[in-house]
């Protein structure tokens, strides 16, 4: 089968792989008809170090389920699902918890240790409580806002909640990618009354817009800062989503969180220490967020994706084979691409 593999920094390749199979009684392994790039995915993209053996890409996907190890008990060959970036079991103390993401027996998928999802087919460890067996046709017109459930969506709700949205309140979401956009979704859902999105590019704007964004701010650092606060009544926001994962956004974050304000975190941190802690404390700010476990969200979301009140599906704006996924790299690296959907 084919997969996408990096072998470096701006190292993407298209390559023939030995093929997705069971290796315990609880994998599952679907052949896969939609994937993404993720923004995270453009980390390594930027940063990693020349690898011999290279590394699956891909943490997204719905698929079809194309065989099931002898424990499987939840799911059957030809079931639609949607794939979470991370698997989980769904039974041990965190999954309990709504914590799929720090499951005891979980893991990641598209790391160097469990092959990634931009390929033809994937494994999955621990089916039963990882995959979400979707009621719907494989070729549904809903699918790209399904899609986000596997990721983005999930993740930007998660961020609105560790911020604590809620009715009435005033939110920033800092960072215009696929999961800032989402977040905006989240944000609305939830409530809030002024939702003022960080970000500069006209596209991203104009989508915030449409998912129900109120205010726009594209200065950066100080100046960001200020006119938030301008924006917000003169204190700042009370619920900041950190979509971003940088020492700057987190400072901006900071910045804008009014006395009491919760941030909530989702882009992966790019830096030591949580920068300003002085001042979060004085100001008794809450920082909280992590990697969002999406797998206690699919049911939640899922009803609002089907009647279409929230279509998170439209940061999609680019469709591409799996051959044409390095050049899906570039264009999001590049800012040409929103998020780009792969068809393999
Ligand atoms: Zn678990």
């Amino acid at each position: 089968m084919r997969a996408a593999v990096m072998y470096g920094a701006k190292d993407v390749r298209i390559e023939n792989v030995s093929d997705a199979r069971l290796v315990e009684p609880t994998d599952a392994v679907v052949t896969v008809s939609r994937a993404c790039i993720c923004g995270s995915d453009l980390w390594p993209y930027n940063d990693m170090e020349p690898s011999q053996t290279g590394r699956h890409m891909g943490h997204e996907a719905i698929g079809v389920v194309e065989a099931v190890g002898p424990a499987v008990r939840k799911l059957k060959v030809r079931d639609v699902v949607v794939m979470p970036f991370a698997y989980s079991d769904g039974t041990c103390e965190f999954c309990r918890e709504g914590l799929h993401t720090s499951c005891v027996r979980g893991g990641f998928f598209g790391t160097v240790e469990v092959a990634g999802a931009q390929a033809e087919a994937l494994r999955i460890p621990q089916a039963d409580g990882t995959l979400f067996v979707l009621n719907v046709r494989e070729d549904d017109a809903l699918m790209p806002s399904l899609l986000t459930l596997s990721d983005v969506m999930g993740t930007g709700h998660h961020a609105a909640r560790a911020a604590r949205v809620s009715r009435g309140k005033r939110v920033a979401v800092v960072g215009d990618g696929a999961v800032g956009l989402c977040g905006v979704i989240a944000a609305r859902r939830l409530g809030a009354e002024q939702i003022i999105l960080l970000g500069r590019h006209p596209d991203r704007i104009a989508l915030a817009r449409a998912f129900g964004a109120t205010d726009f701010v594209s200065e950066r650092g100080e100046e960001a800062i200020e006119r938030v606060r301008e924006l917000s009544g003169g204190f700042g926001v009370h619920s900041v989503l950190e979509c971003v994962g940088t020492d700057q956004a987190m400072r901006t974050a900071v910045g804008i969180a009014r006395p009491g304000a919760a941030i909530g975190r989702v882009g992966v941190p790019h830096y030591e220490a949580t920068p300003l802690s002085q001042p979060a404390f004085y100001g008794n700010v809450t920082v909280g967020g992590g990697p969002a476990p999406v797998r206690a969200y699919i049911e939640e979301l899922l009803p609002d994706v089907l009647e279409g009140r929230i279509e998170p599906g439209r940061v999609f704006d680019r469709v591409m084979g799996l051959d044409e996924v390095p050049e899906g790299y570039r264009a999001m690296n590049e800012r040409e691409a929103i998020k780009v959907m792969v068809r393999p």
